[in-house]
């Protein structure tokens, strides 16, 4: 939209009834992608107009998850987003020629992110979900700039060094005025599959302590949302783009984040 003014973000109107989640983690591979796609598919499910900001940068894994193979089309001057199982998503990765690794900086970051917003046909949203890239950074702050009202979910594993994460990510919320809805702890033990003992492969109580320590640094209450065992059903639906939400709704995974998106 080079020259014109900037469109404002629907999502940041004071009457706006979508609500904004920003799904967030301290690090890489705790599972961040794959609890916002099986929100997104389980809300969608339930009849809700969901629509996906994929936003990491160094990730992009959203479309595959989901399996909206198609690519973003322009009709006038909007960017009317692919979708599958009902869910409108736009990703960072359909707009980087050929895949091509690319540094993002954050100006161009959030330029990105407010075309987006602003510049996407998401229609009447019920509920939108950023993918965040991991770590606390400029994007948080970006987010908050476009859309004050947006709230933050944490990810984090049983095992995450809880105080950093939970500090860092709390005192940026803090910074913005932004609300943490809840932590949902991801890979939280694994049930054998020959007796009912679980596994607890990364230790136990990292979302009980994110979610208490966020509670000190920002002076609010924030809950556990839910704790999501590992299944390999949760990770075969997201190489295959089928949420496992939908394919196997009352797994031990699927029914933890059913649950969660209940909560939402
Ligand atoms: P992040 O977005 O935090 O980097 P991903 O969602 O990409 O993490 O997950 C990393 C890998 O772990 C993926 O291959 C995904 O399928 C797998 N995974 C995530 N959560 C689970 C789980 N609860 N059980 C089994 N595999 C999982």
């Amino acid at each position: 939209r080079g020259g014109q003014a900037e469109r404002e973000v629907p999502f940041a109107q004071p009457n706006s009834l979508t609500r904004v989640y920003c799904v967030a983690s301290g690090k890489g591979g705790v599972g961040k992608s794959s609890v916002t796609v099986n929100l997104a598919a389980a809300m969608a499910a339930d009849g809700l107009n969901v629509g996906v900001v994929d936003a990491d940068i160094y990730g992009h894994s959203v479309p595959r998850m989901l399996g909206a193979e198609g690519r973003p089309t322009q009709v006038e001057d909007m960017i009317m987003p692919p979708s599958a199982h009902g869910v409108k998503v736009i990703s960072i990765g359909m707009f980087t020629p050929g895949n091509a690794p690319v540094v993002w900086r954050g100006p161009m970051l959030h330029r990105a992110l407010q075309q987006f917003l602003a510049d996407v046909y998401w229609g009447d949203l019920d509920v939108l979900l950023l993918d965040l890239p991991p770590g606390t950074g400029d994007i948080a702050i970006s987010v908050a700039q476009l859309i004050p009202n947006a709230e933050i979910l944490v990810v984090t594993t049983p095992q995450q060094a809880a105080a950093e994460v939970a500090e860092r990510a709390g005192s940026i919320a803090v910074q913005t005025h932004q609300k943490i809805v809840g932590v949902v702890e991801n890979m939280s033990g694994l049930p054998c599959p020959h007796c009912d003992e679980m596994v607890d492969v990364f230790g136990t109580g990292g979302g009980q302590r994110v979610a208490e320590g966020l509670s000190r640094t920002t002076g609010t209450n924030v809950p556990v949302l839910g704790a999501i065992p590992i299944d390999v059903r949760l990770r075969e639906g997201g190489d295959e783009g089928k949420p496992v939400v939908l394919t196997d709704p009352d797994s031990p995974a699927g029914a933890a984040i059913r649950s969660v998106a209940g909560k939402l």
